[in-house]
């Protein structure tokens, strides 16, 4: 049905490939299903060192939209520096995937490691916002009930290499008590939708922590289930849940069609009442006030990067961007290379 509004703005988008093209593909894609503005999280700890180089790259070549940048493991550096430096180019928040199970898997990095401190320190004292996707939907510990097309991604993790969910939030929580003044946006509802009651005990304890309702589905199908009670949790929390919709550049047409029915799914899920079909699957509309929507949609967001966009600082992107290309403990591979050189030559010409 799409939206009945036309001023949302996208909380959590993705660009993978396809260097500089492919963040005008993603820009397309988000025109198409009439967003007004989105925010690209920035994934430079998923191995992709030219990540922080495609949201400078937005900034620049359509400053109405947000970057959250992101963090480097290639060496051991100094992260609340590297905050510093991104927020000088003019990044909005920053993003961390680094606790997605496959992630920590591969990086070994806790939530709560001593090494994000002054990190979470200096986000906290300028109340920089950060996305922090932690975890994953609980089925993908539970070979019973992953799904298939889950299972064939590799994000089964009940094989006992991978680090336990209860530890993942005990570690995320622990986060929470020390730096109670973070502002978090925890992704995908903290994978907490099969826990109402859980989650709810959350958020009264840690007033400061957002939720993006980014859809693994398996979200919406437990809305469902208690939809009555699921709309009093977004009336009770308007002000603290964002909209988002994972979408990025895409090039298969099945992957493009989910991604339409993915993006229908949930704004027919907030904007709606009665039965919402998507797939074989069904959830509840719970069809929330006007103004409710709008926070969710547009202000709450908003709130959480200071009304605007920050202007791209031009000259400090170049020296960033050029460091990196010389970085030899970085060590850029041959498309990293291809991808920071195309932006640099992007904004210099900019600036001639
Ligand atoms: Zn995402």
């Amino acid at each position: 049905m799409g939206s009945r509004f036309n001023n949302i703005i996208d909380g959590h988008v993705h660009i993978f490939g396809h260097g500089l093209e492919g963040v005008k593909d993603m820009l397309a894609y988000e025109k198409k299903q009439g967003y007004t503005a989105c925010n690209f999280l920035s994934c430079e700890c998923m191995g992709d060192a030219a990540q922080n180089a495609l949201g400078i790259y937005l900034k620049a070549l359509a400053p109405e939209n947000f970057a959250f940048g992101g963090l480097t493991y290639r060496y051991d550096c100094d992260f609340a520096r590297e905050l510093e430096e991104l927020r000088e180019i003019g990044f909005d928040g920053m993003k961390m995937v680094e606790n997605k199970p496959t992630l920590r898997k591969e990086l070994g990095v806790p939530s709560n490691d001593p090494r994000y401190d002054r990190f979470y320190e200096k986000l906290q004292e300028a109340q920089i916002p950060l996305v922090a996707h932690v975890a994953d939907p609980e089925e993908c510990w539970d070979r019973a009930l992953i799904p298939d097309w889950a299972y064939d991604a590799g994000y089964f993790y009940g094989d006992g290499t991978y680090v336990a969910k209860e530890t993942l939030y005990a570690e995320m929580e622990d986060v929470l008590c020390r730096f109670p003044g973070l502002k978090v946006i925890l992704a995908h509802l903290f994978f907490m939708s099969a826990d109402l009651e859980r989650l709810t005990d959350l958020m009264e304890r840690h007033p400061n922590v957002c939720l993006d309702i980014v859809s693994g589905t398996e979200m919406y199908w437990n809305f469902g289930k208690r939809s009555q009670e699921w709309r009093e949790f977004f009336m009770r929390y308007q002000d603290r849940i964002i909209y988002g919709t994972d979408n990025m550049n895409l090039y298969d047409a099945e992957e493009i069609q989910n991604a339409d029915i993915t993006n229908d799914l949930q704004q027919s899920f907030l904007e709606s009442s009665g039965t919402v079909f998507a797939w074989d699957k069904q959830t509840t509309g719970i069809a929330l006030p006007q103004d409710v929507l709008q926070k969710i949609y547009r202000g709450n967001f908003l709130g959480m990067v200071g009304g605007a966009p920050r202007p791209l600082n031009t000259k400090t992107a170049i020296r960033y961007l050029r460091a990196r290309l010389s970085n030899e403990k970085l060590a850029v591979t041959q498309e990293e290379r291809k991808v920071i050189e195309d932006v640099l030559a992007f904004l210099t010409e900019e600036q001639e």
